[in-house]
């Protein structure tokens, strides 16, 4: 199964940039060219909800949701 070229021109990221996406053939995946979610492809109908999207790792750059509570604190020695 493959995704319609023109399909995949109109295709966006859901969030605010909007920016335009890969398809993986492969993978059947769409990956977002700005933030780098990737979003699955079900049945060959694209799924572009954010919740739904698989987050790049180690690529979380909006600064907020998704916080890692490991704090390390380089030159921590006077206690
Ligand atoms: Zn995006």
């Amino acid at each position: 199964m493959s995704l319609d070229p023109q399909l995949l021109e109109i295709l966006a990221c859901p969030d605010t940039h909007h920016a335009p996406l890969t398809y993986d053939v492969d993978a059947q995946t769409l990956t977002c060219t700005e933030c780098g979610r990737i979003f699955p492809i079900r049945d060959g109908i694209p799924v572009l909800l954010l919740d739904e999207a698989v987050r790049p790792a180690g690529g979380a750059d909006d600064g907020g949701a998704g916080e890692r509570g490991g704090v390390s604190q380089p030159s921590g020695a006077d206690a």
